[in-house]
């Protein structure tokens, strides 16, 4: 059995714990293995309290001398990426070779991340072009002020450092939440900051359940703005709820994978269950429904069984593919969409086996729209098999989802790619790979449901920054000495 750990917050540049502890549960053996502190309103205001007041003298310090401190933060991220590693398998049973990917990821992220906020050069504009002489504006990059930064539980390390370092080098003050299933590594990164010397008040990071202290932390009037990534249900609760504050809310997903008749059916297989099952299928851009041809239907289905045969299953410590899903809650809700479909008359092709969380690779065949799994986000490893007579009807179901993340499309003709391209109301299309974040430089985007804003190493930075002026005006009188 493993030992509880407990690891405590970070407010005003201290440790800090208060008696009340969140269990941790292993997802693998439902057991607790770790404690994170239950904060209280109190201690939460008061942590926006010191946030919003180191952030004036964090926004004066020198570019370069942000960078130095965040700097020594990485570079104590890669002298322990073997511990976060471990945590990230312990906490949300993540594979270990996709747990030390999501932490050098992260690195480099960091890294390019600095790169960028060094070519935020202010705009210049002058009035010429207005019919006014004499005037010329600098808009200069500054940073909003506080960030609420609010994470999930699949990528703990990514998608936190991904909110917290472009809002930090930018200027801003941030508190961090993590979510609970992953605040042990989250609280773990700030520990470590805490080390590197980032100001007090200027990084800090609480922790509780969300369904308690979420009110708490998202009604703040001193947050300026709230970088949110998890459920649509929570992310849309916030947008109500938050204050005059500026959102970026990343969502839920039902991304589609499109195949077309013509398409290359090996490709199209590999990346259709490596998109589909990475870490469970637990990824918000994981391929969550095939569209495919009926003409070719028959011939993709049985390249997709012999592959997810394949699949490793079993724990996060011997780097298996498919692993146990987050919670019990999650391992019931995906009961319930295979029995739905089921009894509708869908066919179930492999899997449908659960050992405790743990849920073998399911393909399901002959969804139909009646059938909650053809629209509902499982977030795990369970994929819909739907079948399309033309790319009319294809696009038409695609777009029906109240989703729109990512979508891909398989086919060798770059006219039908184009043209489906363009008919898809989503953030990003992909044609002939899987859906993914990334690169990092990209523009990242969900729209309907699945969200608002833009990330991206460059967009994250915009998104924490907002342009102030100064304007020059000047007289063409010379002055006679
Ligand atoms: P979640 O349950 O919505 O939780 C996300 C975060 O919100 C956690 O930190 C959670 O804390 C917190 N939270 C819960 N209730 C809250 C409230 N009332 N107010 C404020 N914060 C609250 O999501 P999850 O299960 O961690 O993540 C899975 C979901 O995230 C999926 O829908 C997936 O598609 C989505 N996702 C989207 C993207 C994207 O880029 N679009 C990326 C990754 C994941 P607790 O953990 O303490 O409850």
């Amino acid at each position: 059995m493993n030992k509880v750990r407990q690891i405590n917050a970070l407010i005003n540049g201290e440790n800090y714990q208060n008696g009340k502890w969140v269990d941790i549960i292993s997802p693998t053996t439902n057991e607790v293995i770790g404690q994170v502190p239950a904060l209280t309103k109190k201690e939460i205001d008061d942590c926006y309290q010191v946030a919003a007041k180191a952030q004036k003298s964090w926004a004066t310090t020198p570019l370069l001398e942000r960078i130095a401190v965040l700097n020594k933060w990485k570079e104590l991220m890669v002298e322990y990426q073997e511990e976060i590693a471990n945590l990230i398998v312990l906490e949300i049973a993540k594979g270990k070779t996709a747990a030390v990917t999501e932490v050098t990821r992260t690195i480099d992220y960091i890294e390019y991340t600095f790169e960028e906020m060094k070519r935020m050069h202010p705009r210049t504009y002058t009035g010429d072009s207005w019919g006014i002489a004499n005037k010329m504006g600098i808009f200069q990059y500054v940073p909003k002020g506080v960030v609420l930064a609010i994470s999930p539980f699949n990528y703990p390390v990514n998608l936190s450092i991904a909110k917290i370092i472009p809002a930090l080098v930018a200027g801003n003050s941030v508190v961090f939440k993590p979510a609970s299933q992953g605040s042990l590594v989250g609280l773990f990164l700030a520990q470590l900051a805490n080390v590197a010397k980032i100001p007090a008040g200027v990084f800090n990071a609480v922790s509780g359940k969300g369904s308690e202290i979420g009110d708490i932390l998202v009604e703040n009037p001193l947050i300026n703005v709230i970088s949110f990534t998890g459920s649509t249900a929570v992310g849309t609760g916030i947008a109500q709820k938050s204050l005059r504050t500026d959102l970026i809310l990343e969502m839920g997903g039902k991304d589609p994978a499109i195949v077309l008749a013509d398409a290359d059916l090996e490709l199209t297989a590999t990346k259709i269950i490596k998109g589909a099952f990475s870490y469970s299928g637990q990824r918000c851009t994981a391929i969550k429904r095939v569209l495919v041809d009926q003409k070719v239907k028959q011939a993709l289905v049985k390249l997709l069984v012999e592959k997810v045969n394949k699949l490793k299953v079993g724990n996060p410590e011997d780097d298996c593919d498919v692993t146990p899903v987050i919670n019990e809650k999650t391992v019931k809700y995906i009961k319930g969409l295979i029995n739905d479909a089921s009894k509708k008359g869908a066919k179930i092709l492999t899997g449908n086996k659960f050992e405790k969380n743990l849920i073998y690779p399911t393909l399901v065949d002959n969804v139909n729209q009646s059938m909650a799994l053809a629209w509902e986000e499982p977030f795990g490893p369970v994929l819909p098999i739907i079948s399309f007579t033309n790319v009319d009807e294809a696009i038409k179901i695609a777009n029906a989802s109240q989703y729109a993340l990512q979508a891909a499309i398989f086919t060798t003709n770059i006219n039908s790619a184009m043209t489906i391209a363009h008919a898809l109301d989503t953030g990003t299309v992909n044609i002939n790979d899987q859906t993914q974040r990334g690169p990092d430089l990209f523009p990242f985007m969900g729209v309907k449901d699945s969200g608002l804003g833009v990330q991206g190493i460059h967009d994250a930075l915009i998104s924490f920054l907002r342009p102030k002026g100064i304007v020059f005006n000047w007289s063409d009188k010379k002055e006679n000495k």
